[in-house]
C-alpha cells in the first residue's frame, strides 16, 4: 500500500519523471483509454510535481472509482489537504462546462479528465506543467483524445490555457483582445509562444 502524504504543491519548469510509481501503476493498468495519462498525472502529483492537489482535484469517492477502474488492485491512500477556493467557483464551473461540451463521449473517464484539467486551469503556470504532465505533447494528446472538437479548434497551436479562456470569452461574446487579429497583436508571444 502506498500512503500519499499531505502534498506540498509547487510547480517546476523541468520536472523529474517519477517513473517508479508510473511503472507500478501501468503494471496494474486495465487497458482503458486514459490509463497512461492518469498514471502520469498521479505519479507526478505524488512526487509534488505540478499544481494538482491530492486526488487530482477529484473527491475521494471519485478518485477511488478512477483507481479501481483504471488500475485495479493498486492501492493508494489519499489524504486531501486542500479545498476549492470559493471565489473561483464560477470560473471553475464555466471552464468545466466548456470542456465537457466537447467530450468525445466514448468513455466515462472523459468526465474525470475534464474535472482534472479544470482544476489545473486554476493554477498559474502552463497547463501541461500545472497538470504535472511530462511534456506539452501529452496535453495535446489528452485534449485530442478526450475533447476532440475542442482540440480541433486550436488550429494555430495556441497555448492551451490561453486557448480555453479565449473560447470562454468568445462564447460569452466578450472581446478581451486589444488587436483585431492575432497576426498583428503585440501579445502574440503570450498566446502562441513556446510553452516551455
Ligand atoms: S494574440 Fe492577441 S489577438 Fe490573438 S488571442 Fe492573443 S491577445 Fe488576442
Amino acid at each position: 500500500m502506498i500512503i500519499m502524504q499531505p502534498t506540498v504543491i509547487h510547480t517546476t519548469k523541468t520536472p523529474p519523471q517519477p517513473e517508479g510509481l508510473y511503472a507500478e501503476l501501468m503494471s496494474h493498468a486495465a487497458g482503458l483509454p486514459n490509463d497512461e495519462l492518469f498514471a502520469q498525472l498521479i505519479a507526478s502529483q505524488t512526487a509534488g510535481i505540478g499544481a494538482l492537489p491530492p486526488g487530482l482535484g477529484l473527491n475521494e469517492e471519485v478518485f477511488a472509482a478512477l483507481l479501481a477502474r483504471h488500475f485495479p488492485n493498486m492501492q493508494l491512500v489519499i489524504r486531501r489537504t486542500t479545498s476549492d477556493s470559493a471565489d473561483r467557483e464560477l470560473e471553475h464551473e464555466d471552464v468545466l462546462a466548456l470542456i465537457l461540451e466537447h467530450r468525445a463521449d466514448l468513455d466515462v473517464s472523459e468526465i474525470w479528465m475534464a474535472e482534472i484539467v479544470t482544476t489545473a486551469c486554476m493554477a498559474s503556470d502552463h497547463l501541461w506543467q500545472d497538470l504535472g504532465l511530462w511534456t506539452r505533447k501529452y496535453l495535446t494528446e489528452l485534449m485530442t483524445q478526450n475533447f476532440p472538437t475542442l482540440a480541433a479548434k486550436n488550429t494555430q497551436d495556441m497555448k492551451w490555457k490561453k486557448f480555453l479562456y479565449k473560447q470562454l470569452c468568445e462564447k460569452e461574446e466578450i472581446r478581451v483582445c486589444r488587436a483585431p487579429s492575432c497576426e498583428v497583436c503585440a501579445d502574440y508571444q503570450k498566446c502562441f509562444g513556446p510553452e516551455e
